[in-house]
């Protein structure tokens, strides 16, 4: 089982404090027992050196062989480990243990006897610490008497200090060995009291790590008595506060993640070092980008991200408009960012795709310059015939009634064109109401037949109606007419003389070819061909002037007219009022125009259906 750094630091403790225990005791009992073993020794020495003074006597005065006496002193000599030396009043010494043969030790120890008299004064001489040829000695002396009590010399027994401690280098060995011995037993109730004291702290570690990893539901023991009670019930304390605080946190996160993940602008947002931190969804469809790794795979244009790195540099705000090379304009906005010390954290973009934006300024532009251009003319020109006229300087009557008749054309003009822009305008702000109902198209078209007779007339230009009679269509009926008023009038307005227009209505299954033919043009371009299906199909064909291919696409635009010259008296918003008109009612215009041999146009109509539309039968 792994134990844990604590009970690893605790065991490592409990084992140093053992073995500089063991050393201290050891230094101790070293220290204290060393003089004690010497004075001990001196004791043992003492009757030795007195036994070995008597037997000197008795070999002096011949009472004792030399064999027999020199036998007895080694033989108490070995006995206590010691040497003998017995030293007579003349220095000369008489018997020397073997170990201690030795000239220069003689001599030393001479020379130490020749310093003091008290040798041969009858006082008793010992010492613990007799320094003799660099060596330590514990030594004791007897005297040697003759019968008539004169010191004839001493006997000195000497033994080593290091033989006299030999014995504690034993007894400490011992001590060393006892206590290993004893130090498995000694650490067990310590070691099971460390682990007891330390199980609480599995509990909190195993918390610690689990609130580590993002778990703030696990929760300390609070149960635990002292001190790891109290650090439990912090524990869960933090715990909670930082489970509150990362709920919040995720739940702002997860709020601005969504607001940025739903804004139809985009956003990127880079760190200090240029690498890309956020984006949005908006961004990666405004470049088409699929999956990103770098800045250059979400915007694949590096002009922009040079802006991005200025405004890290200059830590300022920047706004650039940047047109792409498929024609679209984005407005981009780049900031710094700073992180909580206030220190730039790295930068911030907006992109706002301003195309559109763009278009209709130019557009608003455009047409505030058309609007001044169209009332401009008529204005000149009724101008140009009213100061002749009001200075007297128009003679005769029949000049006077034609300045007047050609005035009027243009007031005509001008409230023509006040007209079909109020009607623009209320088709753009939504203030035209449609109200969709049952139209029977044969019928729509002969009305549309008694209204064009007058025009055509004048131009002794024939229209022929063509109509499947059994055809009704569900639209709003005011509506078609004025789409279909535009219509003839311009067939009839820009066809020659002796012409002829045809109107035709039939239902169409499948006209999704149309659109992939040639000199056709659609108002609604987002009429694809799968709405091509099952559609009443009015066409006003005429074999006029045409419209030239360059101009079929923009025909459908305000103010827009081909060549001024050969429309004398347009305005340019037919058609576009017949486009909005027909997008509100969730239809299309459909032209094909040949220069020079004429044009056709075409409305679609959704065809009544009783039992689908029966709401609109009234
Ligand atoms: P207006 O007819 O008042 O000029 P429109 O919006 O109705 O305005 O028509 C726009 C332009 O389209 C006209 O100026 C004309 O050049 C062209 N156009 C419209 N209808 C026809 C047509 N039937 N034949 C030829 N050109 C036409």
């Amino acid at each position: 089982m792994k134990k844990s750094v604590l009970f690893r630091k605790f065991i490592m403790i409990f084992v140093i404090t053992t073995a500089v225990s063991t050393l201290v005791l050891v230094s101790a009992y070293t220290l204290l027992s060393k003089d004690r073993l010497l004075a001990q020794k001196i004791n043992e020495l003492s009757p030795i050196a007195n036994a070995v003074a008597l037997l000197t006597t008795e070999h002096l005065e011949s009472k004792l062989d030399h064999e027999t006496y020199l036998y007895l002193c080694k033989e108490m000599a070995s006995s206590v480990d010691s040497y003998i030396l017995i030293v007579e009043t003349s220095y000369s010494h008489r018997y020397l243990s073997e170990a201690v043969d030795d000239p220069e030790f003689i001599n030393d120890f001479k020379r130490f006897i020749a310093t003091d008299n008290k040798f041969f004064s009858g006082e008793r001489f010992f010492s613990k610490d007799l320094k003799i040829s660099g060596k330590a000695y514990v030594c004791t002396a007897a005297h040697i008497y003759d019968d008539s009590g004169t010191i004839l010399g001493n006997t000195f027994v000497l033994i080593e200090q290091s033989r006299v401690f030999s014995n504690l280098v034993y007894s400490n060995y011992n001590i060393i060995i006892s206590a290993l011995i004893s130090l498995p037993f000694a650490t067990i109730v310590p070691i099971s009291g460390v682990i007891r004291a330390l199980k609480p702290t599995k509990n909190l570690i195993m918390v610690a790590k689990e609130v580590s990893q993002g778990n703030y539901e696990a929760k300390a023991n609070e149960k635990i008595d002292g001190e790891f009670g109290t650090i439990a019930r912090a524990i869960n304390t933090m715990t909670d506060r930082v489970s509150n605080m990362v709920r919040e946190v995720r739940v702002e996160k997860r709020q601005l993640n969504q607001i940025i993940a739903g804004l139809s602008d985009g956003i990127a947002a880079i760190d200090t070092n240029g690498r890309i931190m956020h984006y949005n969804p908006a961004l990666m469809n405004m470049f088409g980008a699929v999956g990103v790794s770098t800045r250059e795979e979400l915007v694949p244009h590096p002009e922009i991200w040079e802006v991005f790195d200025a405004v890290l540099e200059a830590d300022e705000v920047r706004m650039i408009t940047y047109h792409t090379d498929d024609g679209r304009a984005i407005w981009i906005t780049v900031s710094t960012i700073y992180d909580d010390e206030n220190n730039c954290s790295g930068a911030v973009g907006l992109f706002k795709d301003s195309t559109e934006a763009e278009r209709l300024d130019n557009m608003r532009k455009e047409y505030i310059a058309n609007i001044s251009h169209e009332f401009r003319t008529p204005l000149t020109a009724i101008r140009g015939l009213l100061e002749p006229l009001s200075d007297n300087m128009v003679p005769d009557d029949e000049t006077k009634q034609r300045y007047y008749n050609i005035m009027l054309d243009e007031v005509g003009r001008l409230s023509r064109l006040i007209s079909d822009m109020m009607t623009i305008s209320k088709l753009q702000s939504n203030a035209l109401t449609f109200e969709l109902e049952p139209v029977n198209v044969a019928e729509k078209l002969k009305q549309l037949a008694v209204s064009v007779n007058a025009s055509a007339l004048k131009k002794n230009i024939e229209v022929v109606f063509e109509v499947q009679e059994d055809l009704a269509a569900l639209t709003d009926n005011d509506r078609l007419s004025q789409v279909l008023v535009i219509l003839t009038d311009n067939a009839i307005k820009y066809t020659k003389e002796g012409g002829k227009v045809a109107v035709s209505a039939k239902y169409e299954k499948d006209f999704s070819y149309l659109l992939n033919e040639p000199n056709v043009a659609i108002s609604n371009p987002s009429y694809n061909s799968n709405k091509c299906k099952d559609k009443i199909i009015i066409s006003i064909t005429d074999n006029g002037v045409g419209i030239p291919s360059m101009d079929l696409q923009r025909i459908f635009e305000r103010f827009y007219t081909v060549s001024k010259s050969r429309t004398k008296g347009s305005t340019g918003l037919g058609l576009s009022i017949a486009q909005q008109i027909l997008e509100a009612l969730g239809e299309t215009l459909i032209v094909k125009s040949v220069e020079d041999k004429g044009s056709t146009f075409m409305i679609t109509l959704t065809e009544f259906n009783p039992i689908r539309d029966k709401e609109y039968l009234y």
